[in-house]
């Protein structure tokens, strides 16, 4: 099931439902207390068993839980599978067990824990209690790989659409990458929580200083910093409003906020499965987000190249070629994007109308002679240069490197004059994806033929491409009122919610835990809008359930009928 569908829910209910304590298996332990907190607030007996606690905390927790005060425990798995933790589990009631993330289990997967192997300990030593494994992100080949070493053969399978329809799918031709971001920010997410993810370290330092240089609250987030800046940066993005992470993908897994509202790519994703989990932290709480990443023949060089140059086994790298391969089957398509991702997923589906193929189909053509002219550059420079310098020689520019090499005598020279710049960079990249051109890597990223381009060569086989387009015209959605995902409130109710929104900034604060565990600002716009009288009417509002109505109800009403709030 996608992220922000209720995939929770499937063990949280049996938890509450069945004697005993649900034990969740979950590798975030930075999200747990978060997690933990908002079940508290619900009225539910939680706790978390990690490497944050103190000896004390740790030992409290573990009496409640063979007291059998608990309703959840979360745990993480390296510490699950210690013989103290088992030795405690085997005198403990357990209503069942739950393995959050599962595909963590998957060797080939991008996100994999080798703890997650041992999990298959639990049917083993537990045969009698339930377990239920999840994910919200996973190909029918790790679906089965999370069957197999989960020991969870006999299990039924749950698959729900993967589809996230209010994420809107952009992917831009990579002219100046930080530009086109911050033209992206400032004219669409102005003021709003977003993530921005890099491949590198410094690339993650350098935007961030970057984008702060020009007015957007942004923070870096990466493996290489100190744990307490780390965190601290983690937690800020968590707890506050409007910022912006720049990333690697070390910032990931678990991310909790319900109101990022865009996700961006600098770099391309190693996989469709990466680009899937990474783009999914968007608009969890349901309102329009975007996904938008700007792609280029860069990008896809640097991918190749990191698989060429791994130390991986032969079978690991073409198993990351072919993952890679789709997902640049994804960047270079003409149709739906949407389309393309569920159907990676097994997911059959029709166009969407909220990408950017969708909204703005973009032009393809017959390329057959522009390949072939791209191809000859390629053979009669001797397969040693890259796309810049054969640029160059198309497009009839003359340099030193040209005269070095007697470029300019060939007869491919100017060939390709009437074609800019652009255009040429979508043409090698093309090449390049559809496997009529490879990377040679070891010739510090010469261009050089495949077997599959003879026929191109020849004039026996058409290729079609995408027209390069410089600009994505954005396609503007109705402006929504400052950071409020929600639209058409009017004046005097977006008043009541800014009101409504200190209430919650100061019980959060005393409280400790992040905004959105107090409540969600879909329910506060909510309230604005319906102004209950009184705690039947409040009831009526999603979001409010019976705890949150004991503890907050007679503050809110307050509030909503113009006293102040506590
Ligand atoms: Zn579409």
């Amino acid at each position: 099931m996608p992220t922000g569908s209720g995939k929770s829910l499937c063990y949280q209910i049996p938890s509450l439902v069945r004697q005993g304590t649900g034990i969740v298996v979950s590798p975030l332990i930075a999200l747990m207390q978060d997690q933990v907190a908002a079940l508290t607030q619900l009225g539910v007996r939680a706790a978390f068993l990690n490497s944050t606690l103190d000896a004390d905390a740790a030992r409290a927790t573990e009496r409640a839980l063979l007291a059998g005060e608990l309703d959840m425990l979360y745990v993480a798995p390296e510490r699950l599978t210690t013989s103290r933790c088992l030795e405690l589990l085997d005198r403990a009631q357990l209503a069942l067990f739950a393995i959050d993330e599962a595909h963590c289990v998957s060797q080939w997967g991008h996100d994999f824990r080798p703890e997650y192997l041992q999990l298959s300990l639990l049917h083993e030593r537990y045969p009698q209690i339930p377990r239920i494994a999840l994910t919200a992100t996973a190909d029918p080949q790790t679906r089965t790989e999370i069957i197999a070493r989960l020991g969870l053969g006999g299990a039924r399978v749950f698959t729900s659409s993967f589809d996230r329809p209010n994420i809107r799918y952009t992917i831009v031709d990579k002219t100046d990458a930080r530009a086109q971001l911050l033209r992206f920010i400032e004219d669409e997410h102005r003021g709003e929580a977003g993530i921005v993810y890099c491949l590198s370290r410094r690339k993650v330092d350098e935007t961030a200083e970057w984008l702060q240089s020009k007015g957007v609250s942004a923070l870096a987030y990466h493996a290489g910093m100190d744990t307490r800046s780390r965190t601290g940066h983690q937690a800020r993005f968590q707890r506050e409003e409007g910022l912006v992470m720049v990333a690697t993908i070390a910032f990931g897994m678990g991310i909790d906020k319900p109101d990022v509202r865009f996700v961006a790519h600098l770099d391309l994703p190693k996989s469709v499965e990466g680009y899937y989990q990474e783009t999914g932290r968007a608009g969890r709480d349901g309102a329009s987000a975007d996904a938008w990443m700007a792609y280029g023949l860069v990008d896809l060089v640097q991918q190749r190249r990191m698989i060429d140059m791994s130390d991986a086994s032969d079978e690991y790298k073409r198993v990351s070629v072919a993952k890679l391969d789709a997902l640049l089957g994804l960047c270079e398509t003409a149709g739906c994007r949407r389309v393309r991702l569920l159907d990676y997923f097994g997911e059959a589906s029709t166009p969407c109308g909220n990408c950017d193929t969708c909204l703005a189909p973009p032009e393809t053509y017959d390329a057959t002679s522009a390949a072939q002219k791209a191809l000859s550059a390629i053979y009669r420079t001797g397969q040693r240069f890259g796309a810049v310098h054969l640029i160059d020689v198309l497009r009839g520019k003359a340099g030193p490197r040209i005269t070095r090499w007697e470029h300019d005598k060939l007869s491919v020279f100017g060939i390709g004059e009437d074609v800019d710049e652009t255009a040429w960079r979508g043409v090698f990249r093309q090449l390049v994806a559809m496997g009529f051109a490879r990377v040679d890597h070891e010739a510090h990223g010469a261009l050089r033929l495949t077997d599959a381009s003879r026929p191109v060569l020849k004039g026996t086989q058409q290729v079609s491409m995408r027209r390069a387009v410089t600009r994505v015209r954005s396609t503007r959605r109705p402006l929504r009122s400052g950071s409020v995902p929600v639209a058409d409130l009017s004046a005097a109710d977006n008043t009541l919610l800014e009101r409504l929104k200190a209430w919650r900034l100061t019980q959060s604060r005393t409280q400790s835990v992040p905004a959105f565990v107090i409540l969600h600002d879909k329910t506060l716009a909510e309230i604005a809008r319906q102004r209950p009288p009184d705690l039947t009417a409040l009831h009526e509002i999603a979001g409010i359930g019976a705890a949150k109505l004991e503890r907050y109800g007679a503050a809110l009403v307050g509030i909503v009928g113009g006293r102040v709030g506590d």
